[in-house]
This record gives structure tokens, sequence and C-alpha cells, in this order.
């Protein structure tokens, strides 16, 4: 097992395109950790520089001390998993988890004894005899981590590995993904471009954007705390709502009968992100439901305010209908001030 350092890790593609800038990530021996972020920001150019795919540019990786830059893929002890699962589709199910071992020259018992027990570990001893073609999405990606760990990798990296897979599969993977992470103990990075999966799965989150990490921290720390718009943005659904207001006075105006007290932000405009979950039916702001969305046990509110659409999700006994005239009051823990040129969180608290 090993821990792994990523220092100024910066990739330029030959046709000189900049896909990572400046990344710095410290994982410790034994930690899961996600990177998550939307199509193209670098998640996965940057999972291959760590498996050795991909020559790194600027910056060092180190696996444990040692530098592992230069070192040829096969001589790093990574497992790897890919959305397509990238099965032998001529080999047995045995085969297939047995390969990296058969390469490796084991002996025929060792091999035997090892299979074995990854096919136990992901749940797969039945299948040992089918072929790929002959297994669900969900059975063929756990014969790809059974390959992927059993010739006991330092780091495992998981490349978008729920991709293929229905929603209730990819719920049963999850899960059955974090408890095998949890009985080996190996090192992995998890990549993901969908946010609900990166904040249901593990402790850890570096969110990225245009290939620079946006924040690192714990997926709920995140969500209650971004560091700037975008992460606000990305996080949460239905997503948070932005309104270009101002400050005046240590207030801001979000209409004309309803203000927010704002401390530690000067006079000026700046951006103003409500989460739809900090609002509920109270004494504040006087409006109307333009349209009401029943989901599940919530209500999904669209109104009106600061000449932007807004939503709050209500509780079903809100029992409030389009066109009724509603009352509205925030909660001012998830209400945030940005800088409305850079994005930047301005250090203001909001008070009720
Ligand atoms: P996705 O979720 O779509 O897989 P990603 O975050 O994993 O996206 P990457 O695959 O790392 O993104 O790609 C990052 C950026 O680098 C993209 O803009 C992509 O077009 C670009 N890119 C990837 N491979 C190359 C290449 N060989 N040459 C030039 N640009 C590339």
């Amino acid at each position: 097992m090993a821990q792994l350092s990523l220092k100024h890790i910066y990739k330029r593609y030959p046709n000189g395109f900049e896909a990572v800038k400046d990344f710095n990530l410290e994982v410790a021996d034994k930690e899961f950790i996600i990177f998550v972020g939307p199509s193209g920001c670098g998640k996965s150019t940057t999972l291959r520089m760590i498996a050795g795919f991909n020559s790194i540019e600027g910056g060092d990786i180190y696996f444990n001390d040692t530098r592992i830059n230069d070192m040829d893929p096969s001589r790093r002890n990574i497992g790897m998993v890919f959305q397509n699962y990238a099965l032998y589709p001529h080999l047995t199910v045995e085969q297939n988890i047995a390969f990296p071992l058969v390469n490796h020259k084991e002996g025929k018992e060792e091999i035997r004894r090892r299979t074995l027990e990854m096919a136990r570990l992901v749940q797969i001893e039945d299948l040992l005899k089918r072929k790929p073609g002959q297994l669900s999405g969900g059975q063929q990606q756990r014969v790809a981590i059974a390959r992927a760990l059993v010739k006991r990798p330092d780091i495992l990296l998981l490349d978008e590995p729920l991709s293929n897979l229905d929603a209730r599969l990819r719920l049963e993977m999850r899960e059955e993904i974090r408890r095998i992470q949890t009985e080996t103990g190996v090192t992995t990075v998890f990549v993901t471009h969908d946010q609900e999966e990166a904040m249901s799965i593990t402790d850890e989150i570096v969110l990225m954007r245009t290939g620079v990490v946006q924040q690192q921290c714990p997926p709920q720390q995140m969500y209650l705390n971004p560091a700037n718009r975008f992460v606000a943005g990305f996080l949460g659904n239905p997503p948070i709502n932005f309104f270009r207001l101002d400050v005046c006075g240590g207030t801001v105006c979000l209409a004309e009968d309803y203000m927010l007290r704002v401390h530690g932000a000067a006079d000026g405009p700046v951006l103003v992100g409500i989460r739809p979950e900090a609002w509920r039916l109270g004494q504040g702001l006087r409006t109307a439901a333009e349209a009401v969305e029943m989901r599940g046990k919530d209500l999904l509110v669209t109104f009106s305010l600061a000449g932007e659409r807004a939503r709050a999700i209500l509780d079903i006994t809100a029992g409030v209908a389009a066109g009724d005239a509603v009352e509205l009051t925030l909660e001012p823990r998830l209400v945030y001030i940005f800088d409305p040129e850079t994005g930047a969180r301005l250090d203001a608290e909001v008070a009720g």
C-alpha cells in the first residue's frame, strides 16, 4: 500500500493544450479520494499521469518517497478499472481475473488461490466459468475490480467505473466499491463527473475545473462552505440560484420589503447564492409561486427574485400550488456572497 503525492503537476498535450495546471494532492495510505468535475476538466488526464499512461510536463508524483514521473507503468504496481470494463471477451471470468498473475509468471497454485480469493471478495465465485458476454454490466464491473486487485496493487485507480450502469445498479456498486476498498485497505482514487456520486461515496473530494483544483475537503464541508461560485454551482440538485445585488450599509435588499444583514462585505455589487433548501414558509419575502413541482416528499416552488428565477424546496405539507401567494424566509447559513467579477467567496457573514 502507498501514500500518493502530486506536487505542482502540469500537463500539456502535444497540441499545446494545457489540461492540468499546478495540481497538488496528498493521499494518505488506505485513503479513498474522489476527483470530480465537469467533462473535460482534466480528471482522467490526472489519473493517467498517476498510472503512467500520460507524460508529465511539470511537477512530481511520488509513491511513498519514490519519485515515479519516469517509471514505466508496468513497474508502478497500480490497479486500474475503466468505464467500459475492458475485459478480454474470449477469456472466462477466471482467466480474466488471473491474467495479471499469469503475466507475472506466478505459480499455478498461487494463481488459483488468489483468483478465488478475489472472486470471493467481489462475490462472483459462481460465475468463474462464464465469458464476459454472458454477464450483466454490474457483474462485468466486479470482474474488472477483481482483476485490478489480484496483483495486490499499491494504488487502485477507478475511471468513471459506474457510468455504464443503470441507476439502481450504480447505487449497489457504489456501496460495493466502498466495502471492497474498506476490506482491502487499498489506497484509491476514483474519478466521476457525477456530483451526487462523489458526495455519497467518500470522505474526501477534489473538485476540478479546467485543469485547476477548486477545492479539496470532505463533501459536506464543501457543500456548506463552497470556496467560490463554481463550487457552489456544481454541488447541489436542484442547483443553487445566483442573484446580482448590491450591499448597502451592511444590508442586501432581495426585494422592496425583504433584506438580509451582511457582516464583513463592503458596499457595492455582489453575487448572492441561495440554495433552494434555504427557503421555508415564514415571515419575510412576499411573492407568488409561479410553478410547483412535486418531488417525492418535497415541493419545488419557482418564483421571481431580483429579476431572476429562484427555486425553493418546501416540505410537501406546505400545500402550495402554482399561482398561490407565499411568504418565505431564509436560513442564512445557506446563503453565500461572492465577488461578482472573480466568483471568489467573500469573507462575509449573512444574518437573517
Ligand atoms: P470526462 O469526464 O469527459 O472524461 P475529464 O475531466 O476526464 O473529462 P480529460 O479526459 O482529462 O477530462 O481531458 C481534459 C482536457 O484535455 C479535455 O479538454 C480534452 O479535450 C483534452 N485532451 C485529452 N486528451 C488529449 C490529447 N491527447 N490531446 C489534446 N487534448 C487532449
